[in-house]
């Protein structure tokens, strides 16, 4: 057990959530005019950005797969994103970030249908409260539906944990850092497929179990946000083409 208490007397936690709660999401598609897709995420106080070029020809060209188009992505963290300024640049973490992130959005990518392309997913955390990962896979995976790219199904991301003993949904960054188990995971909705899952800490099999539940859950909340934040976009721009 940690040594800060992270759920109050009445249940609920610093900021006032019940363990099953998200924090507020706000979603946000094609902010960026020179993307072909984009997205910009709001959880909590995590705000994130996710822009997609391409389908592109690949450079250099010898890196091109005549089956299928590549898919590379890369997380960033802006040196103002945290608490503590952090140098500039790619490290460790946000390669591995990078790399499970791409891993998570790719099997939905129908990459088959542009051979020796490249699909390019950028994200930038411009401001971090933990769970910035799964934050980016959504803004990632709006932005690629935005972009046109064809996709089996979106992809939608929360962190799961384990804090005083209680498993809690979408862990802010004193339950990140002081609590006892943190599991990001991503889904596929329409499939039940998962397509990330880490953790960090130790729970029991029937923790687990119910962390998995309750990680589901809150994909499928996800989820309806993000499709109703694609569908309000684009029956808007309708409404523009059509001279409403
Ligand atoms: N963090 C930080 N400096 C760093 C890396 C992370 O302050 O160099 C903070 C940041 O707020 C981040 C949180 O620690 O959201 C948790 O980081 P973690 O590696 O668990 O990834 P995340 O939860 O953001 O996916």
């Amino acid at each position: 057990m940690s040594e800060i208490k992270l759920i109050r007397e009445d249940g609920r936690r610093l900021d006032g959530r019940l363990p099953e709660e998200l924090r507020p999401i706000k979603i946000e598609v094609g902010v960026l005019k020179r993307a072909d897709g984009s997205c910009y995420f709001e959880l909590g106080r995590n705000k994130v950005v996710a822009a997609v070029y391409g389908p592109r020809e690949l450079h250099p060209r010898h890196a091109q797969d005549a089956r299928r188009a590549a898919v590379r992505f890369r997380y960033n963290m802006a040196p103002f994103s945290v608490e503590e300024r952090r140098r500039p640049g790619p490290d460790r973490r946000s390669v591995e970030i990078s790399k499970v992130s791409r891993e998570a959005l790719e099997p939905v990518i129908i990459a088959e249908y542009y051979p020796r392309a490249a699909i390019d997913i950028f994200v930038e955390i411009l401001e971090s409260d933990a769970g910035t990962r799964t934050a980016g896979i959504n803004a990632a995976s709006v932005a690629l539906a935005d972009a046109g790219i064809p996709m089996k199904g979106l992809v939608s991301a929360v962190a799961v944990g384990k804090v005083d003993g209680q498993i809690v949904l979408d862990l802010m960054s004193e339950e990140d850092q002081y609590g006892e188990m943190d599991m990001p995971v991503a889904m596929v909705t329409r499939t039940n497929t998962i397509t990330l899952l880490q953790m960090d800490g130790r729970v029991t099999m029937e923790e687990f179990d119910r962390a998995l539940d309750l990680a589901i859950a809150g994909c499928r909340r996800i989820y309806e946000l993000q499709r109703k934040a694609l569908i309000e976009k684009y029956s808007e721009s309708r409404a523009e083409e059509g001279g409403v």
